[in-house]
């Protein structure tokens, strides 16, 4: 199991739909055959929804920048989707708080963390890298530049997300971190000039503590890119991401010659040796190399990422993992 990787579906671009399974035949190293441009890949199942929009930039000779951030939008936008954006769990106080961040192919950055009643955090994220000298803005402050730049103030709860806290509010107990109740967007992509670039989004973790932020929004945690090497992107448990600053490590780890699943491996490995009980947390890495080399990694067997590319379309990819 460690060393396959399955591809386990196909996605439709035009009818939008799933096509029968079907297994990778190379299953061994899936990356072999996807050395061209472009290229995206993105964590989750619903990834593969965020990637056919970002595909339509990359598809035009877009700029990666664009295409990743059209992409996550996608997701954010999906009220479906209870981890990022609109409908997200809320934290253990009932409000939503959003954190994302930005990366472009000359190594500038923008984030965004603890953001309240803004849809597209990702877009103020872009917008914190193109029109301010800073990399962060975080809270009351994200919110004003965003109300100041166009962007509207709006309810970003559902009908689920109210239920469910309210249900949680009974108990009012610490949700253990499970498969459910958390699941960041990060994404990668290459253009048709080799450049890359990378984003990430989340609503964090479920009924978290109020103030709390995670990876998704620090640089070299849930997010890095660095144009001459390769991405990397997270998703899991912040706090163990942000201990070892996983995502910069594995692009420093391929700097030094690892293949991007060699260094998402390294690095999931170093949170489980580093950081105690990092074994029972879920941890998730993503990178792609200037190749167009890609790989994945996790701590448990639950990790699918999504890779859109010419030859094989958009497919799901189950990730290896240590556990
Ligand atoms: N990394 C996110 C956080 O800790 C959650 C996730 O990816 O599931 O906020």
């Amino acid at each position: 199991m460690k060393r396959k990787t399955f591809l386990i579906r196909s996605f439709s671009t035009l009818a939008g739909i799933f096509a029968v399974p079907t297994i990778n035949l190379l299953a061994q190293n899936p990356s072999q055959d996807q050395k061209n441009k472009p290229l995206i890949i993105s964590t989750w199942p619903h990834g593969l929804e965020a990637n056919v929009a970002a595909w339509e930039v990359l598809k035009e000779n877009g700029r990666a920048l664009d295409a990743v951030e059209k992409g996550v939008r996608v997701t954010e936008l999906d009220p479906s989707v209870t981890s990022v954006g609109v409908g997200s769990y809320p934290d253990s106080d009932g409000n939503i708080t959003l954190d994302a961040s930005i990366m472009n192919e000359h190594g500038n950055c923008g984030a965004v963390s603890f953001l309240q009643h803004i849809k597209t955090p990702i877009s103020v994220a872009r917008m914190v890298m193109e029109k301010t000298p800073h990399v962060m803005l975080a809270g009351e402050g994200a919110l004003q530049f965003a109300l100041a730049n166009g962007f509207r103030k709006e309810d970003l709860h559902t009908d689920f997300s109210r239920q469910q806290w309210k249900e949680w509010k009974k108990s009012n107990k610490i949700v253990p971190i499970d498969l459910h109740n958390h699941d960041t967007i990060s994404m990668l992509a290459i253009d048709n000039n080799g450049d890359i670039s990378g984003a990430c989004t989340t609503g964090g973790l479920a009924f978290k503590h109020p103030g709390r932020v995670g990876d998704s929004p620090i640089i070299g945690a849930g997010l890095y890119v660095d144009n001459e090497i390769g991405g990397a992107g997270a998703t899991g448990v912040g706090e163990v991401i942000m201990k070892t600053l996983g995502t910069h490590l594995i692009v420093e780890l391929m700097r030094n010659g690892l293949s991007p699943y060699a260094a998402c491996k390294e690095a999931v490995m170093r949170a489980v040796k580093k950081v105690p009980d990092a074994r029972n947390l879920p941890v998730y890495y993503i990178a792609v190399n200037k190749q167009g080399d890609f790989g994945a990694y996790g701590t448990n067997t639950a990790f699918e990422y999504a890779v859109y590319t010419e030859n094989k379309g958009n497919t799901l990819h189950k990730a290896d993992s240590v556990f």
